[in-house]
């Protein structure tokens, strides 16, 4: 299938005059294989269609919001009731109260709530909210971690300044030794400790999260009085009903939300236990539509929705399918590929790919063919999914390794991809 985009490409020439760079930020399209649209005129279910009308089964989800499926009609008639009757007013409306209560009826270790719009907002109070507990400065983060686009986290260092991150200390994920290192390394000045429920990190492979891992983190900062805090941006929802770390049986102090929790509407949460309520209520944290109810209104329905739904379940037995599918149909075409994760959150990396120019090639085929996956970022799978679609993306993919049996000699890494790899901190 050849895909017109005269419309995407007249859009992206005019976005270069009027938009830094033509895009910014995990939006732009620059690094992704050079069929891939930058603009989507409208989203479904699990479809979206872009500027020029083509339509793809999407397994990026807006890269984790849509949860439920795009343009859910239960979760849109809450919002659209709410919008009716006020959204960014002067003070907040009802609605916060009850979604606080909801969230704190739904996640183990919540005490409180406190909502913002991005993931960024809530990992930046949290470790906010742990300096001010402790009265202690160093941050510990999995060395490759993602917690948003602020300062003191942001994967690419230009406009922060080493200061930035003076008291961050890196540890490797799910190795208990180099945290303990790490925990050395803070002296007498630990004030938490960031960890993501299972290593999402782009580029590399996933893994699931080392119980004995998890609870040595809880340990240390029960030993040394600093909080612990699961940054479920990007996770939330998608594994559990809970906080993600409930499936290792380890309760954090604090957990950051965003992405799913509103299926789409803006807005994100940082959660706490009463030990972290004193600290949390000491500090001065705003934005002018951190109130707005709409969003509020569409993160209660969605709460509703995950409690009272199998939408996990039916999930995770499509995207498992798709998983199988797509491994076996890999290995009869003689592509070795690794998919990790959770099968809802999959990662598909090739062997032998370490400019991931065979992905790119499978990505762009598969696009061709109006899947839309991506080549090196964990993709998300909704609820909308339908066995008929797993039976179109694993044709695609067939299709996708079949062609690429062909082109694989002439496959070439891709330039923007490589300067991104080698600008990040
Ligand atoms: N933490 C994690 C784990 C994330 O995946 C993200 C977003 N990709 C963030 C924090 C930041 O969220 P936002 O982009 O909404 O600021």
């Amino acid at each position: 299938m050849s895909l017109s985009n005269s419309r995407d490409r007249a859009l992206r020439e005019r976005a270069e005059a009027v938009i830094p760079n033509g895009m910014y930020g995990h939006q732009s399209v620059r690094t992704l294989p050079d069929n891939y649209p930058q603009f989507f005129a409208k989203a479904k279910g699990a479809r979206l269609w872009d500027a020029d009308g083509n339509e793809y089964l999407d397994f990026m989800c807006g890269y984790g919001p849509n949860l439920l499926g795009y343009a859910h009609p239960t979760v849109d008639a809450a919002a659209a009731r709410q919008q009716q009757l006020g959204d960014a007013m002067t003070g907040p409306a009802p609605v916060m109260v009850e979604l606080a209560e909801k969230f704190v009826s739904m996640v183990g270790h919540a005490d409180w709530a406190i909502f913002c719009k991005n993931g960024t907002d809530a990992t930046t109070m949290a470790m906010m909210a742990a300096r001010a507990y402790a009265k202690k400065r160093k941050i510990l983060v999995a060395k490759g971690a993602y917690h948003g686009s602020a300062p003191w986290c942001t994967p690419r260092p230009t406009g922060t300044v080493p200061e930035d991150r003076a008291h961050s200390i890196t540890y490797i994920y799910n190795d208990v030794s180099s945290l303990e290192a790490a925990v050395i390394a803070a002296g007498d000045d630990l004030a938490g400790i960031f960890a993501s429920p299972f290593k999402h990190d782009a580029f590399v492979d996933q893994q699931m999260p080392d119980a004995a891992y998890a609870k040595r983190a809880r340990e240390i900062c029960d030993e040394r009085d600093a909080l612990l805090i699961v940054d479920d941006v990007r996770a939330g929802f998608r594994i559990a009903r809970d906080c993600s770390w409930s499936l290792v049986g380890v309760e954090p102090d604090l957990s950051c939300w965003g992405k799913a929790i509103a299926n789409g509407y803006p807005i994100s949460a940082l959660l706490g236990s009463n030990k972290a309520r004193a600290a949390a209520s000491r500090l001065y944290v705003t934005g002018s539509y951190w109130f707005a109810a709409v969003a509020m209104a569409a993160s209660l329905a969605t709460l509703n929705e995950i409690q009272n739904t199998d939408y996990l379940e039916r999930t995770q037995v499509l995207a498992t399918r798709l998983r199988e599918g797509i491994a076996k149909s890999a290995q009869s075409h003689g592509f070795g590929i690794r998919q990790s994760g959770p099968a809802q959150m999959p990662l598909i990396l090739f062997d032998d790919d370490k400019d991931f120019r065979i992905g790119y090639g499978w990505a762009s085929e598969m696009l061709k063919r109006g899947v839309y996956v991506h080549p090196w970022h964990n993709m998300f799978m909704c609820a909308a999914l339908t066995d008929a679609d797993i039976d179109q993306a694993l044709d695609a993919a067939e299709g996708a390794f079949k062609a690429m049996k062909t082109s694989r000699a002439s496959l070439k890494p891709h330039p923007a991809l490589l300067a991104m790899m080698a600008s990040r901190a």
